[in-house]
């Protein structure tokens, strides 16, 4: 099958030959005609797919044969993404994919100022992405509203679910009109996540690409039992022992990632973290960083690094295991991306061997068992002290960046769900509300 098949408006099919995009991908293949024809989409798939194509192609091709003018602070086209990243992500491929159209593009999600992002809506878009928190946020101070939606797109539902985002979907979904098409995509398809589809999809075509079971098939996956105080040496070790061209290392928590950087920097290794604490622009720096290989290490908790998507990623280590066997097939799935081999070796303390178990389950796969490198007990002892922890960077009232990891007032939950929300600082409620007066005069 080729893209040609579809029948996709000419400045799409250029857009596409300028990324040099030959054919479409298993999940395009199956999602692209059933979406021009307007039916509804629940889709299993994980990012490395071609997902995002997958609903932008269908849906920049509906505005191309469904002209209208703009309406202000709304728009035709409201994809909701879990996270930060994988909402910069796809406006990313929106602006690409659409860039022979005359449409825009927004994207907005939080950790950053919301009066920019008022200012970027308001005379309305065609494609908004969005994460849940930040567009509630804009609609409850009135800066936007939800009556021009005619695609309704929710990627990474099981992310949505697994952050506390489904009681702020539901109230969306809510805001939504009645005659829509919507597009629903998630990694895995339990039980609960089927459900919520239910509630909002109507007579969806289903489409699913790479079963679980095959991403960990095409995975090396080795296992040693240590623990837990003495993981950082055997990192350490592993770092310098194995031939790592680029590695996602996963922590369970946000402290737990930025302690691993400041072992490895004190062993003399390079690292960078990426996690909710950071500042949007050190998140941004530090992907970017990882991506061109300024950096072969990158620390990352799983809803930072959901749907981000890095190729060449050679090794994947589980600093700690996860307690979910499907995010440990989501690690996983980073590396042996488009057919590769990849490499995942996990870190197993006593109380993680149960979270062994239900994975091994899972996936219906066996970890192959590595023991203890010979003189770990040394290296244990000569381990190099963690390097100083950096001084919190003062924040920045004008653009909301660099906020103190140590006085976050944030929980331990990531992004921006409802259970996450941060109590706003007084000057900017002042400054978002001064804004909305002036634009609502
Ligand atoms: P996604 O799963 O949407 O994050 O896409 C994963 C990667 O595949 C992105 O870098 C896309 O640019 C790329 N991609 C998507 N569709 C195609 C295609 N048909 N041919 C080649 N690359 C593609």
């Amino acid at each position: 099958m080729k893209f040609e098949d579809f029948g996709l408006a000419d400045p799409i099919m250029k857009a596409l030959a300028a990324k040099r995009y030959e054919n479409p991908t298993p999940i395009q293949q199956q999602s692209i005609r059933p979406l021009l024809e307007g039916h509804d989409l629940c889709g299993i798939a994980q990012t490395g797919t071609g997902k995002t194509a997958a609903f932008a192609l269908p849906s920049l091709d509906y505005l191309v044969r469904n002209p209208k003018a703009r309406l202000p602070v709304t728009c035709r086209i409201l994809v909701l993404s879990p996270t930060r990243e994988l909402a910069a992500q796809i406006g990313d491929s929106f602006r690409d994919y659409g860039r022979f159209l005359n449409i825009r593009v927004a994207t907005v999600f939080g950790g950053v100022p919301i009066h920019r992002q008022i200012k970027q809506v308001q005379s309305g878009v065609d494609v908004l992405v969005a994460t849940p928190g930040r567009l509630l946020d804009l609609i409850d101070q009135r800066a936007f509203h939800l009556n021009g939606v005619e695609i309704f797109v929710l990627d990474e539902a099981d992310q949505m679910m697994d952050m506390g985002f489904i009681a702020p979907l539901k109230r969306i979904v809510k805001m939504l009109p009645k005659q829509r098409q919507n597009l629903f995509f998630s990694a895995t398809m339990p039980r609960e996540i089927a459900d919520l589809g239910a509630q909002f999809l109507h007579d969806p075509v289903k489409v699913s690409v790479t079963p679980q079971a095959t991403t960990a098939e095409r995975v090396r996956q080795l296992a040693t039992f240590v623990n837990q105080m003495e993981k950082q040496a055997l990192l350490t070790h592993v770092l310098r022992d194995q031939d790592i061209d680029r590695a996602l290392i996963f922590t369970r928590t946000k402290h737990g990632a930025d302690r691993v950087v400041r072992f490895l920097e004190g062993a003399g290794i390079a690292a960078v973290a990426i996690h909710g604490n950071k500042s949007q622009a050190q998140r941004t720096a530090a992907l970017q960083a990882f991506r061109q290989g300024q950096v072969r290490l990158l620390v990352a908790t799983d809803i930072a690094a959901r749907g981000i998507d890095v190729s060449g990623v050679s090794h994947v280590i589980n600093f700690e295991l996860p307690n979910v066997p499907e995010q440990y097939v989501h690690r996983i799935g980073r590396t042996a991306r488009a057919g590769a081999e990849g490499i995942a070796i996990s870190f197993v303390a006593d109380d993680e061997r149960a979270y062994l178990k239900a994975i091994e389950r899972t996936t219906k796969t066996r970890c192959e068992i590595v023991r203890l490198p010979d003189g770990f007990a040394e290296m244990v002892r000569n381990l190099p002290k963690p390097a100083q922890r950096k001084r919190p960077e003062r924040p920045n009232p004008r653009n909301g960046e660099g906020r103190p990891a140590n006085r976050s007032r944030r929980r331990n939950t990531e992004n921006e769900g409802q259970a996450a929300r941060r109590p706003r600082r007084r000057k900017s409620v002042g400054a978002h509300k001064n804004a909305v007066k002036k634009f609502n005069s």
